[in-house]
């Protein structure tokens, strides 16, 4: 048998694998359609590659041709080809209002003096707004999705995490621990990871992405949003994969509220611990006591890039991730935002805007919205759909390609979308193929 021979069967049998992998990984996440077309390509393929190679004992020319049509696609989809955009952040023209954020709007009731204070402001948003609040609210029964057994447990956790919305800031020990800002940074992102982050990043505060003014929470409404701190440190969690597949219903609402409690319980003790440290820390939590916009500052922090659906994409999780955040002026290293195909990605990939049931995705290019090159998406139309099902949606983050969890031939197929445009573009038409275009629910 020649070298060339070996390396025919040595490259058949990585194929073969690669395959049996595939297939085996779709089985461990119920996808059925994938493992069905995984199996299929194994079987055709190993029948062809080593049933042919033993019946027609081919010349060493055909066996150099065929590894060739083999190797040509799998360099291009590995090699650097094509450089990955950036997002386009321009001047950041305005800060948004927080007052404007539809989980505010959707709790000025009618006759308050907020509803009255708002639409004074922003007559154009009374119309949509009064006819979302006809709704049931998320949780309460009407909704689609709503069970009186489980949609309580919810509105549980969210109780426990509103009764913490005051614990955010504190007192500051008088005395400053002195260490370096490397020895700070390492032990900040140590104990994020020792409380249950998964991701842990250090940007500089970018003042316009604090919100302007206070929409929500224990704060006096309307009131300027004053936050002078130079660092936010910000954490991602995991959310589990089988609890956003069962979107849109139930589960995905408990695991992000599950999540939510995990973040809030992470940022308090992390704001604790600076502040006893000497030092100013705010924690942003849920249960409507942010101050800042979470995917922006995670972006910073070097932990995702933003998405057609406007989630964040982390590298390892993709959009099954939850954000939480704390402000400081503790001296820390800070990262930098990463690039790994993203927007290229999701200029060739359509899927959540294929997917989501109210079209609030946008299906063309970005716009420019207050400075960023963005996909706009359309909150009004997004949150009216959560409240027809009485739960949250997640759609979008369920059928984006990024949110495979982590495993061989998903980590593979990473690689090829951060370093190659081949790669990018196959990839797309990929995951049409193998998980179907559209999802059924
Ligand atoms: S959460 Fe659902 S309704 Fe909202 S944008 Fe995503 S897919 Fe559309
Ligand atoms: S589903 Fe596709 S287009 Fe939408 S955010 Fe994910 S990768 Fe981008």
């Amino acid at each position: 048998m020649s070298i060339i021979d070996l390396i025919f069967i040595a490259a058949g049998a990585v194929m073969a694998l690669l395959l049996a992998a595939f297939a085996w990984t779709s089985i461990l996440e119920s996808r059925p359609r994938a493992a069905f077309i995984g199996m299929g390509f194994l079987i055709c393929f190993s029948t062809v590659w080593f049933g042919g190679f033993s019946i027609l004992s081919p010349s060493d020319s055909i066996v150099v041709i065929t590894l060739a049509v083999i190797a040509i696609p799998v360099i291009l989809f590995f090699m650097p080809l094509g450089a990955s955009k950036p997002i386009e952040i321009g001047e950041i023209t305005e800060q948004v209002d927080e007052r404007d954020v539809m989980f505010s709007r959707e709790e000025y009731n009618s006759g308050s003096e907020k509803y009255n204070s708002y639409y004074a402001m922003r007559p154009e948003n009374k119309e949509v707004d009064d006819k979302l609040r006809e709704l049931p609210e998320l949780m309460a029964p009407g909704g689609k999705y709503y069970d009186p057994v489980r949609s309580p447990y919810t509105d549980a956790i969210f109780k426990v995490i509103h009764g913490m919305v005051t614990e955010v800031d504190g007192e500051i020990e008088p005395v400053k621990s002195k260490s370096s800002p490397e020895t700070m940074t390492a032990r900040i992102k140590q104990f994020a990871h020792h409380l249950g982050a998964d991701e842990v990043g250090i940007a500089p505060l970018n003042p316009m992405y604090l919100y302007s003014h206070v929409g929500r929470g224990p704060e006096p409404w309307g009131a300027p949003i004053d936050n002078s701190h130079k660092y936010v440190i910000v954490f991602t969690l995991e959310m589990k994969y089988d609890h956003v597949e069962a979107a849109p219903s139930l589960p995905i609402t408990e695991e992000s509220a599950a999540q939510y409690l995990r973040g809030t319980m992470i940022s308090l003790a992390l704001a604790q611990y600076i502040r006893d440290l000497g030092y100013p820390a705010r924690a942003h939590i849920s249960g409507s006591n942010y101050q800042l916009m979470l995917p922006p500052v995670a972006h910073d922090a070097g932990l995702g890039e933003l998405g057609r659906h406007g989630y964040l994409i982390s590298p390892r999780f993709g959009a099954r991730i939850r954000i939480g955040a704390v402000t400081t002026d503790l001296p820390l290293i800070t990262d930098k935002p990463i690039v790994f195909g993203v927007q290229d990605f999701c200029d060739r990939c359509l899927r959540c805007a294929d997917n989501c049931p109210s079209a609030s995705i946008p299906r063309g290019g970005k716009t420019d919205v207050k400075g960023v090159r963005k996909w706009p998406l359309q909150v009004e139309s997004c949150l009216r759909y959560w409240r027809l099902i009485g739960t949250d949606c997640g759609l979008c983050m369920k059928v984006c390609p990024f949110s495979h969890p982590p495993s061989l031939v998903h980590n593979l197929v990473r690689v090829g979308i951060k370093r190659s445009s081949f790669a990018r573009w196959i990839s797309a038409y990929g995951e049409d193929f193998f998980y179907g275009k559209k999802v059924k629910f």
